[in-house]
């Protein structure tokens, strides 16, 4: 007997809602299918575990999806727990909906996030559905089969249904419209891969077209476990879903694993450095492996590296308010289980789990980089190179990590091979550093014992100035930013009076200060720390001809050195442009367009 009834909702104007409101996901309606029918098998595993309901002898569960294009239908089907018609007239009928007004005012411009958190997930097959049917028959004693059928208006038709087995399926009947083109083997396969690929019960996807048997074609001179393994794929389609690697013990994962699972999440075929295992069950559940990859981490950022999963389903990749922005750098998933499937900005905003994972995701990866310092310090000085931006960058947006990592910051020195730590750095008044050793090697050598760090990193210019702030009586100056930092006691040194009157003469726009240095050379240009890291952030942005000028330029002559005797004594302009232009050469300011020119200079002393 059939009946007809109406899907309780206030508004006739679901189905609209549906289609418009998730259009730019469309394809969810598969995970959500998929995560009923997992939640249907874990419902009646449940009830069958306190001997509430009979498991069949050997019984195995699983999610059977069958696609054909020409009949232009997807079915999916589960030996889950089953509806009776009382459950489908509460479950799927009444929908938990208490009206399109107040949905629709509450939830305006969230449209990704409503359907699920509505109890819409069902429904969500009329997105790429003109009909859908529910084929169910309950576990129940003496339980009916029901056959529920909607056409995409409130009308529903229920009658007695067909299945003999225990379990839902359901079927979506497509349109003839642009949603077709979901109705295709290898997009549904791909989209269940997307958001499925994990998911604790198997799943299988067949292509109900495909004629030719793989059993039959390759028989005879087949291996017995080949042919057994044909039979499979012929009755069961591609298993689509395998166990996630980070679900297991992590004393349990070997470093292969590791390294396949990486490279299969994330087609990276180069291997990551190292990996975290997040594994905690108490007091909320958190689950995951994130990896530092080996590559230029700045170039990372913004490619979907982190992969957020709901009990092993899929959500999205990179949701900035779940973790943390900096570890956007690296790649990996989290699995939160706790959070809710369709994850709507209102919960994002309101959460204080969501401020716990981060907390807990920010202790663990200072731990890790910690602990790696502390038992193999030589090859955390290789991950460096790599690493430090990410390191850097996570001290400068959240101070918790800052707070944690301190004592795995390092510095490369000047000096080869070495090292030294944030505590060390921070000890000194005056940090001296370099950005290129070879470029700036005359400054080093007036530096003689002093520490020297090496700064090589685009964001070192941001990481200094954040130190700094952190910490206000260390200042950080380049090595040819302070003349204090050359300046000797010399008796025989000529005077600084005599040497300053010589090159203003003859360089009359040239900021010109004389004393006795302890370097080699006669004269330096000393530039000034906080207009060059200014000239440095405005190239960094790009302000191109519109940035303004911070130019703060002295050039110091070293009054102990023998060539400025001896030009006080016979004074030549145009050896002291040259010494000019040899100091801009020294500190890479000299422009290429000037590099013939003292070139000339040279060679006219050279043949005087
Ligand atoms: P939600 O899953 O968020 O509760 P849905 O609209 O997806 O919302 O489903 C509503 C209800 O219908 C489910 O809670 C469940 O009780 C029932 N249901 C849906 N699909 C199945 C299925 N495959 N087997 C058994 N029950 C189902």
């Amino acid at each position: 007997m059939q009946t007809k009834s109406k899907i309780k909702v206030q508004s006739e104007n679901i189905f609209p809602i549906i289609k418009k409101w998730l259009y730019s996901d469309h394809d969810i309606f598969a995970r959500e299918l998929v995560s009923n029918a997992c939640d249907a098998i874990t419902k009646f595993r449940k009830l069958a575990a306190v001997g509430e309901a009979a498991e069949k002898e050997g019984e195995t569960y699983a999610v059977r999806i069958g696609v054909s294009a020409k009949k232009k239908t997807i079915s999916f089907s589960d030996n889950g727990i089953g509806m009776t018609a009382d459950e489908l007239d509460k479950y799927i009928n009444e929908v938990a909906f208490s009206g399109a007004e107040e949905f629709l005012s509450k939830y305006k411009g969230d449209g990704a996030g409503i359907i699920g958190h509505f109890g819409l997930g069902f429904y969500s097959a009329f997105m790429v559905a003109a009909r859908v049917t529910v084929d169910t028959l309950s576990y129940c004693e003496g339980a009916k089969p029901v056959k529920w059928s909607c056409d995409g208006s409130v009308d529903v038709t229920t009658e007695e249904g067909t299945r003999t087995e225990r379990g839902t399926t359901v079927t979506l009947f497509a349109a003839d419209d642009d949603s077709k083109k979901f109705f295709d083997y290898f997009t549904l396969r791909e989209t269940l891969k997307k958001y499925c690929a994990y998911l604790p019960i198997d799943i299988y996807l067949k292509d109900e077209d495909k004629k030719e048997s793989k059993a039959d074609k390759k028989n005879a001179d087949k291996k017995e476990d080949d042919k057994e393994d044909a039979e499979r794929q012929d009755r069961d389609g591609e298993k689509i879903n395998k166990s996630p690697l980070w679900v297991k013990p992590p004393k349990d994962c070997t470093p292969e694993e590791y390294r396949e699972f990486y490279r299969e999440m994330f087609f990276d075929f180069k291997e990551p450095l190292f990996w975290i295992h997040l594994n905690v069950d108490y007091p909320f559940n958190l689950k995951g492996i994130l990896y530092f990859p080996d590559a230029d981490l700045r170039n990372v950022k913004n490619e979907g590296a982190i992969k957020l999963f709901n009990n092993q389903v899929y959500v999205a990749d990179n949701i900035k308010d779940v973790i943390p922005e900096y570890l956007m750098l690296l790649k990996g998933c989290i699995d939160c289980p706790d959070m809710p499937l369709n994850v709507s900005r209102s919960f994002l905003q309101n959460d204080g789990y969501l401020a716990k994972i981060k907390a807990h995701i920010t202790k663990k990866v200072a731990e890790k980089l910690k602990s790696l310092y502390a038992s193999e310090p030589d090859n955390y000085k290789k991950y460096w190179k790599t690493i430090n931006p990410f390191v850097k960058y996570g001290c400068m947006t959240d101070r918790d990590f800052y707070g944690k990592i301190k004592e795995a910051v390092i510095f490369k020195t000047a000096a080869p091979d070495e090292y030294c730590t944030l505590d060390d750095v921070l000890r000194e008044k005056t940090v001296y550093y370099v950005n290129d050793k070879d470029a700036m090697s005359l400054y080093l050598e007036g530096f003689k014992d002093k520490k020297i760090l090496l700064l090589d990193d685009l964001i070192d210019v941001h990481f200094i100035q954040f130190l700094e702030g952190e910490n206000r009586d260390v200042k950080f100056a380049r090595a040819d930013s302070d003349a204090d930092a050359f300046k000797a006691e010399d008796t025989d040194a000529a005077d600084p009076k005599l040497a300053e009157e010589l090159f203003k003469r003859a360089l009359p726009d040239v900021n010109v200060q004389a004393g006795p240095l302890s370097s080699g050379a006669p004269c330096m240009l000393i530039s000034g720390e906080q207009a060059r890291r200014m000239e440095a952030m405005g190239r960094m942005y790009n302000y191109g001809a519109d940035m303004p000028s911070f130019k703060d330029e002295k050039l110091f002559v070293n009054t102990a050195h023998a060539a400025i005797k001896r030009l006080i004594e016979t004074p030549d302009d145009g050896t002291v442009k040259l010494l000019y232009g040899a100091a801009r050469l020294a500190n890479g300011s000299l422009k290429p367009e000037e590099a013939g020119e003292l070139a000339k200079g040279i060679y006219a002393v050279i043949g005087k």
